[in-house]
């Protein structure tokens, strides 16, 4: 079942708005408030900054900061451990004006890709656009980016996660998204329209449980993760190989030209699951939030819950799961 909500400014008003998400997937009762109050902070957060004038850009870059640095979700100090009992994460970001965007992977020693995502985006001149691994650590050390030790971005419940996991012979990146199991996922996200009308995304993400190490998923790749264009910002959470093989926020986008958000988000989370299946034949699920340069937004799902919320110019703020 796909669960769709629009959520638009009402006619006549122009000012900024933005979409969060942290994560789709069937999280527990008992992570619930945690996620909320993330989320919480989260859209006040970028109210705020919208409210004072900041640009879409640095708005979602925010918001996507203050949820890796929650450690509710499964991004920055709360992200799930590689096969190896490792950190790594992934993140992107981009500026839907320019069509102009920034992305890091396998981060193991920083907390807040999605800045130094930013910071590629914003020094990289489109010479370069994605860096991984030691390469996007470099540009992290020479951007002036503080380095942890990957233990110290390892959190309890994580790490307790991992020791279960790591029981099970066969685990494959998309049983959180297909079957009932307690793993956590909580990829962050958001989508954000600016006094402007200017249109940016951003995604961060540690992965999905137990993978390879060295695997990246949708999240950090424009176009499956996240996407924004002059018309439309997308930012995704689900099975990470699915969503980069339907260019899930892409596809999202380029059907704002055709129909509402709420029908665009409902027909990509629609096409995941009919385009890609797993072993079983089962369709792939995730959730998306898009928004539109005309202010209408929308989020699908079709995992049994996403942690969401929003806001608008002269609206409350809200969160829900
Ligand atoms: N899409 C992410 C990945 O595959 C995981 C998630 O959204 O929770 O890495």
């Amino acid at each position: 079942m796909i669960v769709v909500e629009p959520y638009c400014r009402p006619p006549g008003h122009a000012g900024p708005m933005l979409l969060v998400h942290g994560g789709a997937w069937n999280i527990p009762d008992v992570e619930c408030d945690a996620h909320l109050a993330g989320l919480q902070i989260a859209v006040e957060t970028g109210k705020n900054a919208l409210q004072a004038g900041n640009s879409a850009l640095q708005v979602v870059a925010e918001v996507v900061a203050h949820m890796e640095g929650d450690g509710a979700f499964d991004a920055g100090c709360g992200a799930v451990l590689t096969r190896s009992g490792k950190v790594e994460l992934d993140a992107g970001i981009m500026d839907g004006t320019a069509r102009h965007f920034g992305s890091v992977a396998g981060i193991q020693h920083f907390r807040h890709p999605i800045k130094i995502a930013l910071s590629v985006l914003e020094n990289g001149g489109r010479t370069f656009c994605f860096l991984s691994g030691a390469g996007a650590e470099k540009f992290a050390d020479a951007s002036g980016f503080s380095r942890v030790k990957n233990e110290n971005l390892v959190c309890l419940r994580e790490q307790q996660r991992y020791d279960s996991l790591a029981a099970q012979a066969a685990y494959h990146t998309s049983h959180p998204f297909l079957a009932d199991e307690d793993v956590p996922r909580g990829t962050v996200g958001c989508v954000a329209i600016d006094q402007h009308g200017k249109l940016a995304a951003a995604t961060s993400t540690g992965g999905t449980p137990f993978r390879p190490d060295g695997r990246v998923g949708d999240s950090p790749m424009p176009g499956a993760g996240f996407y924004a264009s002059p018309d439309g910002a997308a930012s995704a959470t689900g099975w990470g190989e699915a969503i980069a093989s339907v260019s899930m926020c892409f596809a999202a986008v380029q059907q704002l030209s055709s129909c509402s958000a709420e029908d665009a988000a409902e027909a990509a989370i629609r096409t995941l699951g009919l385009q890609i299946k797993n072993e079983d034949g089962q369709g792939a699920t995730g959730g998306i939030i898009l928004l539109s340069a005309t202010g209408e937004g929308g989020f699908a799902f079709s995992t049994p819950r996403m942690a969401r919320g929003g806001w608008y110019a002269g609206g409350d703020p809200w969160v829900r799961i």
